[in-house]
């Protein structure tokens, strides 16, 4: 039986996709573009740091990216 057929509490939207909790499965729905994903409680709190951590780094990354081209002698500039 599909678990389309529980009712879903819509937990979060927004341009990326939708989280959706069935309190039946007791499971989150994340639907994003094509990918659709159940997960549990436990997976849903880790994957959201994990996307948090990866969002927060790349910032860091490329931040400090930008600042170690600027701070480069323009000799050793490769242009
Ligand atoms: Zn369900």
């Amino acid at each position: 039986m599909s678990a389309k057929k529980h009712p879903h509490i819509l937990l979060a939207e927004n341009h990326a996709g939708t989280a959706s909790y069935c309190d039946t499965c007791h499971m989150v729905e994340l639907e994003i573009g094509a990918i659709s994903l159940r997960v549990d409680e436990n997976t849903l709190a880790l994957l959201g740091r994990l996307l948090r951590d990866a969002d927060y780094r790349l910032n860091v990354y490329q931040n400090e990216r930008q600042k170690f081209i600027q701070d480069l002698p323009s000799d050793l500039r490769f242009h």
